[in-house]
């Protein structure tokens, strides 16, 4: 065993918190069951329940409109284009309605940059929809959407959340992330904001209140040392903070996309990257398992690595569905996974508080 691994082992042990050196070294351990062994102890001390919690909520896609083509993604389309669009407040409700008549609580509004939507846009769908629904939570709106509406509106970052957050806006999505390397961004979606651009937004709408959601997409060729760096960033403004209530990575998905030739992680890899980042974020509550683009079996083993939550149960998303992922579950196939895993499932809210124990 190398010295940096040796010592990184150590630091689990002890509970000292990792250096970005340890958590290289721990990427490479291979022995994956024992990483899996270490996160999930770090699990328990933090959950003793033994709950794997989801939530109900619904992905809309307000717009499809983007003008920021990033090299990943197969869900845009310029202005203009016949395929575009961009839903009426009815066609919004509707979807409400349906996700409210199956006990959905969240909304989770989410486009692409229109240049014709600016803060009026969302204030009005905002305000209309929490006029209509005043108990909806709004968990809206990526990092870079939020960058685009500032922009767009000629207003400074503190004056746009305010103003989303007086509309309605409850929470931040931690989408726009991917890594948080400007090196990997630069080559993925160069008109995408930066790093600490993201970061910036994140600590600006954690002071206003507005707490938020951490993101993390892998598998772009990046190196361990960079995929640390990502983990780094997020645990310094949490410390900074403490307004991230969640850790969520995914792998890359590529159909129709620009990076279609890019080979997708292995399921290891994922597994190994969840127990490393359970042991790194120490200042992080929950870490998600995600089934919308691991499937269902992958997540369900996942919940042995350091999960302690499965997201979202009544996913509309269209994002990641235009990159060919055609996963869907209901709350019944949820709560057979988790009990399958020996788990106790539980329904939260988007604040991780328990609303109901399906023991
Ligand atoms: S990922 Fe988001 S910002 Fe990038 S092209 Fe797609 S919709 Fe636009």
């Amino acid at each position: 065993m190398s010295l940096s691994l040796e010592t990184a082992w150590q630091a689990v042990v002890d509970g000292r918190r990792l250096t970005p050196e340890e958590g290289e070294a721990l990427l490479g351990e291979p022995d994956l069951f024992r990483l899996g062994a270490a996160a999930d102890r770090v699990r328990r001390r933090l959950h003793p329940e033994g709950y794997v919690t989801f939530i109900r909520d619904r992905i809309l896609n307000y717009t499809n409109v983007c003008v920021t083509g990033c090299r990943f993604c197969a869900f845009h389309r310029p202005p203009g284009h016949p395929e575009s669009f961009v839903r009426s407040l009815d066609e919004i409700f509707r979807k409400i309605d349906e996700m409210e008549a199956v006990g959905g609580t969240t909304v989770f509004l989410q486009g692409g940059h229109n240049p014709d939507l600016g803060i009026d846009f969302y204030e009005r769908l905002f305000s209309a929809v929490k006029s209509r629904y005043p108990h909806l939570y709004l968990h809206s709106l990526a990092a870079s959407e939020v960058d685009h509406i500032a922009t767009t509106s000629g207003l400074s970052l503190s004056e746009t959340l305010l103003r989303l957050q007086q509309a309605g806006l409850d929470s931040l999505p931690g989408g726009g992330a991917e890594l948080l390397v400007d090196e990997i961004r630069r080559r993925v979606s160069p008109r995408k904001i930066s790093a600490d651009r993201w970061l910036e937004i994140h600590q600006v709408a954690h002071g206003l209140g507005i707490e938020s959601t951490a993101t993390m997409v892998f598998g772009f060729g990046e190196t361990p040392k960079q995929r640390i760096e990502h983990l780094e960033r997020l645990r310094n403004l949490q410390d900074r903070t403490g307004g991230f209530r969640s850790f969520i990575h995914w792998s890359l998905s590529t159909r129709w996309t620009d990076l279609a030739a890019t080979v997708p992680p292995a399921g290891v890899e994922y597994l190994r990257l969840l127990a490393v980042a359970r042991l790194y974020l120490d200042n992080f509550r929950h870490l998600h398992s995600g089934w919308v683009t691991e499937g269902a079996r992958l997540a369900q083993v996942a919940l042995d690595f350091g999960a302690d939550d499965l997201g979202s149960v009544l996913m509309e998303e269209l994002v990641l569905a235009a990159t060919g992922l055609r996963h869907r579950y209901h709350s019944e196939e949820f709560v057979r996974l988790i009990r399958g895993a020996g788990r106790i499932p539980a329904v939260r809210n988007s604040r991780y508080e328990i609303l109901e124990v399906l023991s």
